[in-house]
């Protein structure tokens, strides 16, 4: 399959990517029934479903009421083909259809999500959690240091993703609420574990970390409580392991163990309170996290945390860094230039992240190389 018919295959998929953002946080079906006009709900044609063809043709208004209809839809077909071309020309579905097939559906979660960010301030848990493990179960089939990392350097990249994002979600938050104790009090996984496997990957580096996510969860289940340390002083103790790492695990370690500790301790809660949502047939749309209590301050949202995992799957430890620093400098510019503009409105990180992963997958070696060069370490 050339480039080409790769490229007009995302077209399609583009068309299906506008049906699923439009649909999926509204808690409706995406298969069924078939599209109609948002204004009058005149079901479309086959004619007037030609991905940007039909837009164009039609000036972008419906054929039956007039209506308007948003530049989102020709713009999130194009933006999701011109990621199939792309995929295509650099990994060729002929030379490793797993790989490109794998990119490129990767590439069209990061344009729904966006899409569906920008609009909703949310992330849906049913595009990023199996995003992940789908992602991983690709780098397991064809794991290739020029395409996808290596099992183990996506499973280390998603749990890196994972713990540096939820990191500034506890301590911003802890920070914004004036390092009072958070009212969360989940059963029996929540922040505390991953509070407690912060701490504990500090002191003994990953394993006991995760051996700590484990013997939180089975302690909370015996006990029927939730047995956890008020979260100014687990923090404290936090800064004090790091400070003693040098007499004990060393600083690699600890920071090491610390980070994804916290990232297994988030994704493995994040995945038992999406099945649990499924399961009780729960708000699965506005499904999300582990909700914090009460109206606590939220610095950084856990859908986040979860997108970060889905791009550290991909791009491996080092690439999802350099995506990250891209995320937050692009977040910092536009955050800046819509202050300047007048606007207050806080806007959501995910489509930061998103196009920082984007980008990062077909710069990001370049990217990372100039770096450690200007190092001097390169
Ligand atoms: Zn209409």
């Amino acid at each position: 399959m050339g480039v080409l018919t790769f490229t007009l295959l995302g077209l399609l998929i583009g068309s299906f990517a506008n049906v699923v953002i439009h649909r999926l946080p509204r808690g409706a079906s995406v298969v069924w029934p078939r599209s109609a006009c948002p204004s009058c709900g005149h079901t479309l044609s086959a004619w007037e479903l030609i991905p940007v063809v039909s837009h164009l043709v039609l000036r972008g208004r419906c054929r039956h009421c007039g209506a308007a209809i948003s530049w989102r839809y020709p713009f999130v077909e194009l933006v999701t083909a011109l990621g199939f071309g792309v995929v295509a020309s650099v990994w060729p579905p002929t030379v490793a259809p797993v790989v490109s097939v794998a990119l490129a559906g990767w590439w069209t979660l990061l344009v729904i999500i966006t899409f569906i960010d920008l609009q909703h301030h949310e992330i849906p848990d049913v595009l990023t959690l199996p995003g992940t493990a789908v992602m991983l179960l690709a780098a397991w089939a064809w794991g290739d240091p020029k395409s996808l990392p290596s099992i183990r350097d996506a499973l280390v990249g998603a749990l890196a993703g994972a713990g540096l994002l939820v990191f500034v979600n506890r301590l911003g938050a802890l920070a914004l609420r004036r390092f009072r104790d958070t009212e969360e009090r989940l059963w029996p996984i929540g922040f505390d574990a991953v509070n407690l496997a912060a701490l504990v990957g500090a002191i003994g580096g990953f394993t006991s970390g995760v051996a700590s996510i484990a013997a939180s969860v089975a302690v909370n289940l015996v006990s029927r409580r939730s047995i956890r340390l008020p979260e100014p002083v687990l923090w404290a103790a936090w800064l004090a392991a790091l400070m003693a790492a040098p007499i004990g695990v060393g600083v690699l370690n600890a920071v090491t163990g610390s980070v994804l500790a916290a990232g297994m301790a988030a994704l493995v809660g994040a995945a038992a309170w999406w099945i649990v949502d499924l399961r009780t047939g729960g708000e699965a749309s506005e499904g999300q996290e582990p909700a914090p209590g009460s109206d606590e301050p939220v610095a950084m949202g856990f859908g986040d945390v979860k997108l970060a995992a889905l791009l550290g799957v991909v791009l491996g430890w080092e690439r999802l860094l350099v995506a990250v620093f891209l995320a937050v400098l692009l977040g910092a510019v536009v955050g800046v230039a819509a202050r300047l503009r007048g606007g207050g409105r806080i806007l959501p990180f995910g489509p930061f992240l998103a196009v920082a992963g984007a980008v990062t997958l077909l710069v990001g070696d370049a990217i990372l190389r100039a770096y450690l060069t200007a190092l001097g370490v390169g």
